[in-house]
């Protein structure tokens, strides 16, 4: 499939107040991805963000010696300040087995209960349909795994009254969600400008020195690459830098889908 760049919407500026999640399988997730985003959302819009880590990190080394219940406990405190330093202080962590992650109804059920506890108008999730990115990587299946649950966290499990009974017997009501987000897509339909923010990207990322090591450009070289793919992103649609989403929003009347898109062929033509 190929995205045709010129045609995708920047995402618009919201007036009111409103509250994110963004859920991810992994911590350092949301900093390789969604970081810069996430950083103007809250410096621009007055956005509050609550992040979700599903799993507990554990698998994130490949050192034999290494100790798992030393690694999950380093990973939470480079999560914290990851968080912390694009100001974002409520983190969640589900501690699933990192690298074993299914989308399982217990999954969706822990991620349905923040969602109706901290009630977002946006939901930011990985996208659960991409297996084959690019030429050279497999999706890992916890980002999927995590992506699907989240999903239907979103829909319909938030906004519906007798799915998780549990959960209104423990003071949860029913929310609907406004939008979702979802990031690692193979099929992007709006981009963020994240020029204004990608220092404070890359500053959250070199918080997770367990995984990327420290120094200027951290040891394995994460930042320059990271920082040149999202420069690339950035020329696709003529911003510096840029990450990108494909934008479900549940909140809109439509007139019907067919005449988006052919609102969407003519903004193509348009652009030609
Ligand atoms: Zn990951």
């Amino acid at each position: 499939m190929t995205i045709d760049y010129k045609a995708l919407q920047a995402i618009p500026q919201r007036e009111e107040p409103y509250h994110i999640v963004v859920t991810a399988a992994h911590h350092d997730d949301i900093e390789f991805g969604v970081a810069g985003s996430v950083a103007r959302w809250i410096r621009e819009e007055g956005a509050t963000v609550t992040y979700i880590i599903i799993t507990d990190g554990g698998a994130g080394s490949n050192e034999p010696d290494i100790r798992r219940e030393q690694l999950v406990e380093r990973r939470y405190q480079e999560q914290l300040e990851a968080a912390a330093r694009v100001g974002v202080d409520d983190v969640r962590f589900l501690g699933y087995p990192d690298g074993q992650l299914e989308a399982t109804l217990d999954l969706r059920r822990d991620i349905t209960r923040v969602i109706r506890e901290t009630k977002p108008y946006r939901v930011v999730c990985q996208d659960p349909t991409a297996i084959f990115v690019h030429r050279g990587y497999v999706n890992h299946p916890d980002h999927r795994a995590a992506g699907e649950a989240s999903v239907y966290a979103v829909f319909p499990s938030a906004e519906t009254r007798p799915i998780f009974p549990e959960l209104l017997a423990e003071g949860f009501e029913p929310h609907k969600v406004g939008e979702l987000y979802l990031n690692l897509t193979q099929s992007p339909t709006h981009f963020h400008d994240i020029s204004s923010t990608i220092d404070l990207k890359m500053a959250a990322l070199s918080a997770h020195v367990s995984q990327i090591g420290a120094g200027e450009d951290f040891e394995n070289g994460a930042k320059k690459w990271l920082t040149q793919g999202n420069r690339d992103g950035g020329a696709m649609v003529g911003v510096e830098f840029a990450e990108y989403f494909r934008v479900l929003k549940f909140d809109e009347e439509r007139e019907s889908w067919y005449k988006e898109e052919m609102e969407r062929r003519e903004r193509e033509m348009a652009l030609k």
